[in-house]
């Protein structure tokens, strides 16, 4: 099957095209096609793609919407310069895959999308208005351009979180918040730790019962999973992105009391600390230089720039507090595993997150994890007794085999969960 995998944002459009079935998938044999994305889409936009063969192109079209841009991608698809000679006509597109941010409580696994399916996603949109809506935008322009006999499927940036029990997803707030308002804690990043969580039973030979890791996803946005028996348990994000590990802008973790503080002595609205809260704080906000950590580690090593050094420590303490956390709330793990831009090629982050974990028998093999930059592999020393790996994930190509296990009529009913969401209401 060739199916095409969509993210849609407001003005962008990423895609990938991976050729895959069930046979591929058990045998980690999947196909990327090409892959790219599309911005500036409203005026003048940018399409950038990457062919299979490791070709790279960039131009520019007048692209007025997400519409427009799907057309304009699948044109280019079928036409000879994009030279995938597996995809000919609209035909041998099989499948489309949607990231969709928030599935709320409705969903607790990836759906094939009917009409009942979309109507939830829009349920959702008060949970993520900034997100669904242009998730439901690329599943529309998906229907304009491919027409409705083509199956696309929805996949839950939230969904592999709703497993956590109750002490851990409720906030010890007033119960009816909850009943009235749906404020819990979600989890994002569920592809994510989805993903490495599954890779990691393959390099390891264990089963999913036997599957007992805390996932560490550390990129833009940082999030934590402690994964039981296969499952997710517990996360670090929360109700939004917004909370858990120092990020890149995000400040993770704060006293909620702050805000009435900072209101009152600067005279700032509750949704413009809120903003601050996700684009100014984090790495940024500490260090006063960056979001990005390899300009900190820069600057750190030559001018011993005393807020990167402070922005990197606060950074990897507060991810060594969640490994800590998470190891006492779970009662213990096998492996803690790195992905995520940072978690894949940094191994100076992972060596500082890292130290200090003696006591809990994680030992680093400084070497391995010196040579891991981007590869998948284990990074703790033989005598270990909870391990250390680096995965990077693969979102996208989650996507794509959750589209053919739907396809193939292998996801659960919809809406099972809805229903206890009801029942708690009442
Ligand atoms: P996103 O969350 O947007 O998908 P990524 O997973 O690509 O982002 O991660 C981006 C982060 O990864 C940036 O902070 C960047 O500095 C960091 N990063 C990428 N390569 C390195 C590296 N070699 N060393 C340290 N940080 C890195």
């Amino acid at each position: 099957m060739n199916v095409l995998v969509l993210n849609s944002g407001s003005s962008t459009l990423k895609f990938q095209l991976i050729a895959t079935d069930p046979v591929r998938i058990s045998e980690n044999r999947d196909e990327r096609l090409c892959r790219g994305q599309m911005e500036g889409i409203g005026e003048a936009a940018t399409i950038k793609v990457h062919t299979g063969h490791g070709t790279a192109e960039q131009f520019t079209a007048s692209l007025a919407d997400i519409p427009a841009a799907l057309e304009f991608l699948v044109q280019w698809l079928l036409s000879d310069a994009s030279g995938i000679a597996k995809i000919r006509s609209l035909a041998d597109i099989h499948a489309v895959g949607h990231r969709v941010v928030h599935g709320g409580e409705l969903f607790a696994e990836s759906v094939l999308i009917t009409d009942e399916v979309l109507k939830g996603i829009e349920d959702c949109v008060e949970l993520a208005p900034l997100h669904n809506p242009n998730n439901i935008r690329g599943i529309q322009a998906s229907k304009q351009v491919f027409g409705d006999r083509l199956p696309q499927v929805a996949v839950f940036d939230t969904a592999f979180h709703q497993s956590l029990p109750e002490h851990a997803f409720l906030y010890a707030v007033p119960y009816h918040w909850y009943q009235r308002h749906r404020i819990r804690r979600y989890g994002f990043h569920g592809t994510s730790h989805r993903y490495v969580s599954e890779r990691y039973r393959a390099l390891s030979g264990r089963t999913k019962e036997q599957t007992n890791i805390i996932t560490l996803h550390l990129g833009n946005g940082c999030s934590a999973a402690a994964i039981r028996q296969g499952r997710s348990v517990d996360t670090s994000m929360g109700m939004t992105p917004l909370e858990g590990l120092v990020m890149g802008t995000r400040s993770g973790d704060v006293d909620p009391a702050i805000l009435n503080r900072m209101a009152n002595r600067e005279g700032l609205s509750l949704n413009e600390l809120e903003v601050l809260l996700n684009t100014e704080s984090g790495l940024l906000g500490i260090s006063g230089l960056s979001n990005d950590m390899r300009v900190l580690l820069q600057e750190l090593q030559d001018d011993d720039h005393r807020r990167a050094q402070l922005a990197i420590d606060i950074f990897c303490h507060r991810a060594r507090k969640y490994i800590g956390a998470f190891l006492a709330s779970m009662g213990g793990a096998d492996a803690v595993v790195f992905t995520g831009g940072i978690g894949e090629n940094s191994p100076e982050i992972r060596r500082r997150i890292l130290e200090g974990l003696e006591w809990a028998g994680l030992g680093l093999d400084h070497l391995q994890n010196e040579r891991l930059l981007g590869l998948e592999g284990p990074i703790s020393s033989k005598d270990s007794v909870l391990h250390a790996f680096v995965i990077p994930t693969d979102e996208e190509l989650l996507i794509a085999r959750d589209t053919v296990h739907c396809v193939a009529g292998e996801q659960h009913p919809f809406p099972a969960k809805a229903r206890s969401l009801v029942e708690r209401q009442s």
